[in-house]
């Protein structure tokens, strides 16, 4: 995709699932990229591998992408700013940041602590606006016209009772999109944020390990699958790439039709 080639992306969370594939695509395209993980190692260093494989199987990439992993908690503001300060100073500048890592609980909201709140929050949205906040200072200081994603959700705008914290986070990451998109639009900065659907990764283990119960999400949707980490990463490409160039602001959703009221697919009413 135009424009990604040489660009430098870091992407929290990248140890797994959407993440981990944003990473891969991205190096395909050409990208060096920075990948942060919080505990799992391991999985950095399959993406590091997959990233580093793809892009030399790939005539965009030519084998000239390098890649990064930094160890550090979102949550934390002090590894926010070693993170960025570290990819700034191996590749020179950043270019694209990708707020991926995510965390959710269940939990009835009458029985919500302030301390589960204050979890999915701190990582969620505090984690995501720090990050973002730290990459717009880089690019501000590199006059470069850098690009934030956000990885949203449907619950961007679906209600999903039993996850309120969960949701608060994701209503508000769809504020910050597009507060941070207008703040700095004038500098060519780009904010912008993919919002997925049910997605087969390690966060839905609970029904994508389960064949009866994924069939039961699936009916729910009007495509009638999940959607893939591939799915979501290229969107990701798509919007950090130069063919989104005059893209700000938008929450583009990947859901297989989630948000278009999927009840009324079959009429139920005269
Ligand atoms: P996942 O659990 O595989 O990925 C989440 C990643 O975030 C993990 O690698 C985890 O280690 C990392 N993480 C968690 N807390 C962190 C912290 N404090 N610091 C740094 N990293 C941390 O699940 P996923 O589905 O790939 O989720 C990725 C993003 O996609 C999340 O923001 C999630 O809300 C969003 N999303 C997922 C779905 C879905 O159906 N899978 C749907 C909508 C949105």
């Amino acid at each position: 995709m135009k424009g990604l080639k040489g660009k430098t992306a870091l992407i929290t969370g990248a140890s797994s699932g959407i993440g981990q594939a944003i990473a891969v695509r991205l190096a395909q395209e050409g990208c060096n990229v920075v990948i942060n993980y919080r505990k799992d190692l391991e999985g950095a260093e399959a993406t590091e591998a997959q990233a580093l494989e793809r892009a030399c199987n790939s005539a965009a990439a030519e084998c000239g992408v390098q890649t990064l992993l930094i160890k550090g908690d979102v949550a934390n503001e002090a590894d926010i700013i070693r993170m960025i300060n570290a990819a700034v100073e191996k590749f020179g500048k950043l270019d694209i940041l990708v707020n991926n890592a995510g965390i959710q609980t269940e939990q009835a909201s009458h029985e919500v602590t302030a301390d589960q709140l204050d979890r999915v929050l701190n990582v969620n949205l505090r984690g995501a606006y720090l990050c973002a906040r730290e990459a717009i200072k880089q690019f501000l200081a590199h006059h470069n016209p850098g690009v934030v994603i956000n990885i949203s959700s449907v619950h961007e705008i679906i209600p999903r009772p039993l996850y309120v914290s969960y949701s608060i986070s994701k209503g508000g990451m769809g504020n910050m999109t597009r507060t941070l998109a207008l703040e700095y639009a004038k500098q060519g900065i780009r904010v912008n944020a993919i919002a997925p659907g049910a997605t087969v990764t390690p966060i839905n283990s609970d029904w994508t390990e389960d064949r009866e119960k994924q069939a039961e999400v699936e009916r729910h949707i009007p495509m009638r699958r999940a959607g893939t980490s591939e799915e979501m990463a290229a969107a990701v490409a798509f919007l950090a790439s130069d063919e989104a160039a005059y893209i700000t602001g938008q929450t583009l959703y990947i859901d297989g039709g989630l948000t278009l009221y999927a009840d009324f697919q079959e009429p139920w009413s005269a």
